[in-house]
């Protein structure tokens, strides 16, 4: 998720950076209009956060010139400028979002994994193995069509199988993922819920690996 930060005063702009790289962004800060064209002209990225009252080339005159290369990358607008105007103008030469100063980081955070699911189709990220599909924003499962309900903890281990689909998965790793810390496990809770879950789907979407654990393989769905 190479994202291109677009802030000329340095204190904030580090802050964001900083929290943006912790929630696994991969972040590339310019310090003006400038070099950020030469940055975005250099490689795609999928995100901009775009800073508009900057020196020289402002943001709105590199978000204009950005869209006149037909380039549809997700901009996200910083103002200080609580003012309709700017965020009208903004939003009016493609900005997809806007948050003005001063703002939360969680918030930047929130809206800019937002964009980037909007941008990669979808509000509702599917995983799809076969006839089965699990939304994991609504944490829904249906299959052939059909929804099909699911406890909290069998939606849980489902999304962590298909999301190593391939690999083996030990009990513990399970556990740890259901229970956390220090929480007191069945000790059969596991397989009580890949049984339930092998009966609501099919019988060999979860396999056994003896001694080791359990997996999903993509050739099985
Ligand atoms: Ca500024």
């Amino acid at each position: 998720m190479r994202t291109l930060l677009v802030e000329d005063d340095r204190l904030l702009g580090e802050g964001v950076a900083d929290g943006l790289s912790q929630a696994g962004f991969e972040v590339e800060h310019c310090m003006s209009g400038e070099l950020a064209r030469a940055a975005l002209t250099a490689a795609p990225h999928a995100l901009v956060v775009l800073d508009l009252g900057l020196p020289g080339m402002s943001g709105l005159e590199l978000l204009r010139w950005l869209r006149g290369q037909q380039n549809p990358t997700p901009v996200l607008i910083l103002t200080a400028r609580d003012t309709l105007a700017d965020k009208v103008q903004g939003l009016d030469l493609g900005a997809d979002d806007y948050l003005v100063k001063p703002f939360e980081l969680a918030e930047l955070v929130a809206r800019a994994r937002a964009l980037l699911r909007r941008s990669e189709g979808g509000s509702s990220p599917l995983l799809v193995h076969g006839r089965l599909e699990l939304d994991t924003v609504a944490h829904r499962a249906r299959f052939e069509a059909r929804e099909v309900p699911l406890t909290g903890r069998e939606f849980a281990i489902l999304l962590e199988l298909l999301r190593n689909t391939g690999k083996i998965m030990s009990r513990g790793e399970l556990e740890e993922r259901l229970y956390g810390w220090g929480q007191e496990i069945e000790s059969n809770a596991v397989e009580v819920h890949i049984h339930h879950l092998r009966r609501k789907f099919w019988r060999g979407l979860i396999r056994t690996v003896r001694g080791v654990g359990y997996t999903i393989r993509r050739e099985d769905a």
